[in-house]
């Protein structure tokens, strides 16, 4: 571009004030503070200079034109930039996955219980580690464990931050500078990054893997046992099953061996149910209280796996294993925080009341069958029909598959209805990167060329939400 004709246009971009004049930045200062929105406006005149100059467009037809126009394009800029921001907040989406406890959007949600008792009871000064009836210190997490105790048939119950917290309180605080026996087939790794090797050699002590991978025997765990053993270990291996040509002790004989040795069994089951779930369609996950009868001494699971509730690490166990964790200096690091706690109250609570089937959304999700969400199905899908043009939006009603997830039970595929959106003109991959733009992100899964929506994880009061989002997904593809 001749560089008469750049100067011209050059002159022609809104200055940083005359930009922070308009309607649209005029909307955003309350949001952003004055100071951000200078920063934006000076990042999205910047950005259209250097466009400028490296276009190779001809001369003007007018130079008012010119100068309105770029002002609203720098206004529709600076409107994106701050949504743009505002996108990597942390927000609510609906999870149409089917994904129960889908890892990347925060596994399980709370129940209503919990939200209300994370909003009334915690949000504000509340009595973390206060006794009303003596004015005195309490202690933190008191309830919770109470209950988790009595829900568990344990003596005694800890909470911390997280499983993998749990983990590494337990092998350091037992086994730190001693040896902890486990199978080869239970070396488990979650997500990538808790791995049980890892654990192991962080919290100090030595892993002595015995057996096989697919077969262990008593016999192996007997012979690894010397003066500097100090744990035996059963780790769940929540995300995977070894099937076929396969034994393991049973937790019982372990605990037998573990106890005429002097030592102690301690059992990760990660995902740990506290009731039988093979009802909700789940079998083989092992219920906590079990573990706990058959002799385990000290037994971790997280909160927001099966349980349905917040991130926490939940430790039950013998009464003097359990102060033994509590006092050490590792805890104070590992400890939960008041709303993970309130959440985890009320929906233990739930448990308790045997009400957790109906209260906990996890396990209503979970035990949904494909009739109960083929009925929700066809009446959303009569609305849908309502408001698409099937010239531009269509949908057919699927057989499918919905999944367990947060690593947990992962040969469970609970049978679903799915409703499968194909559009004329966009790719199902367009439609996926559409829905998770919208306010609030629908997460959606692809299958076969399809773009799948399972109403098994969307709460029925989200669907109003979702019935717009999809008349509104029509509207922006088609134009
Ligand atoms: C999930 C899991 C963990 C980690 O739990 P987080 O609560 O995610 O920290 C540890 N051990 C096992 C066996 C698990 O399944």
């Amino acid at each position: 571009m001749p560089d008469s004709i750049l100067t011209k246009r050059l002159r022609a971009l809104p200055s940083i004030d005359t930009l922070l004049r308009t309607r649209e930045a005029a909307t955003l200062r309350d949001e952003v503070g004055a100071e951000r929105l200078t920063a934006f406006a000076r990042a999205v005149t910047d950005e259209l200079r250097e466009e400028l100059r490296s276009s190779p467009e001809t001369d003007l037809t007018s130079d008012d034109g010119e100068r309105e126009a770029l002002l609203a394009e720098a206004a529709r800029r600076l409107m994106l930039a701050v949504e743009r921001e505002r996108a990597k907040g942390l927000r609510r989406v609906i999870n149409a996955t089917g994904v129960v406890l889908h890892t990347n959007l925060g596994r399980a949600p709370l129940s209503e219980a919990a939200r209300r008792a994370v909003a009334r009871e915690a949000a504000g000064y509340c009595t973390l580690e206060y006794d009303t009836e003596t004015g005195a210190r309490g202690r933190r997490g008191a309830r919770a464990e109470a209950l988790l105790a009595e829900l568990t048939g344990a003596e005694e119950a800890l909470v911390v931050n997280n499983c993998a917290a749990a983990a590494l309180l337990v092998l350091t605080a037992l086994a730190r500078a001693g040896e902890t026996v486990v199978s080869r087939g239970e070396l488990v790794e979650i997500g990538g990054d808790f791995r049980v090797p890892d654990v192991m050699a962080q919290s100090g002590t030595t892993m002595i893997e015995v057996g096989t991978t697919n077969r262990t025997r008593l016999s192996d765990y007997e012979h690894a046992i010397n003066e500097r053993t100090r744990l035996l270990m059963r780790v769940h291996p929540s995300n995977y099953r070894i099937v076929g040509f396969t034994s393991t002790p049973a937790l019982e004989e372990l605990a037998r061996v573990a106890h005429e040795h002097g030592l102690l069994l301690y059992e990760d089951a990660g995902s740990g149910a506290l009731i039988d779930l093979a009802p909700h369609g789940l079998s083989g996950e092992p219920v906590v209280r079990d573990s706990i009868a058959q002799g385990a001494d000290v037994v971790t699971f997280s909160g927001d796996k099966l349980l349905g509730s917040a991130q926490a690490g939940l430790v039950v166990g013998r009464r003097e294993v359990i102060e033994r964790l509590r006092r050490h200096p590792l805890y104070r690091a590992l400890r939960a925080d008041k709303l993970a706690l309130a959440a985890l109250e009320a929906t233990l609570e739930a448990y308790r009341r045997g009400e957790a089937a109906r209260e906990v959304p996890t396990l209503a999700m979970l035990s949904a069958t494909r009739a109960d969400i083929e009925e929700r199905v066809r009446s959303f899908a009569e609305r849908l029909r309502s408001r698409l043009d099937p010239n531009t939006l269509n949908f057919l009603i699927i057989d499918g598959a919905s999944a367990v997830g947060g690593g947990s039970a992962p040969t469970t595929h609970p049978p679903t209805a799915l409703i499968a959106l194909t559009h004329t003109t966009f790719s199902a991959d367009a439609l996926e990167q559409r829905l998770r733009q919208q306010t609030p992100p629908v997460v959606a899964r692809i299958l076969d060329d399809r773009l799948v929506l399972d109403l098994r994880t969307v709460a029925e009061s989200e669907e109003d939400e979702l019935l717009e989002t999809l008349s509104l997904l029509q509207k922006i593809t088609s134009c």
